[in-house]
């Protein structure tokens, strides 16, 4: 893991989070500059830096993000008016924290195109 991951920091409990949902494999936490009234974000515990780094090892792993997105939209009150789904790669893709993860955005009816 590299040291100054922020990511890699918050699934470990270093550094602080609104953490709503934990296991061996994935974090889900809240975004700390929520874009919609329900922002989660859900992180793979594996240091993989975007999603374009993710291999046949992965397997499994963007199928299991998926799930409990949908598992964690009931929680939230938020799955059966609908949600959004979205992984940010590179700069141009806006991806800002290089640690995979997922947004999941719900609460309020989303604009397409995305900006
Ligand atoms: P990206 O831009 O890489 O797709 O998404 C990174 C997200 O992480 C942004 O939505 C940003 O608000 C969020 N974020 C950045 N730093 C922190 C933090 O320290 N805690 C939490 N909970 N979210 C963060
Ligand atoms: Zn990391």
């Amino acid at each position: 893991m590299p040291p100054d991951c922020l990511f890699c920091r918050i699934v470990s409990g270093e550094l602080p989070s609104a953490q709503v949902y934990s296991d061996e494999s994935i974090v889900a936490i809240r975004d700390i500059s929520p874009q919609a009234p329900t922002h989660l974000l859900l992180i793979p515990r594996k240091h993989i830096a975007s999603a374009r780094e993710v291999g046949p090892e992965d397997k499994g792993l963007i199928s299991d993000v998926c799930a409990l997105a949908a598992e964690l939209a009931m929680r939230h009150g938020v799955a059966e008016d609908g949600y959004r789904l979205v992984i940010n790669v590179g700069r141009n893709g806006g991806q800002t924290v290089d640690h995979l993860h997922v947004h999941m955005l719900g609460g309020r009816p989303m604009a397409w195109p995305p900006g």
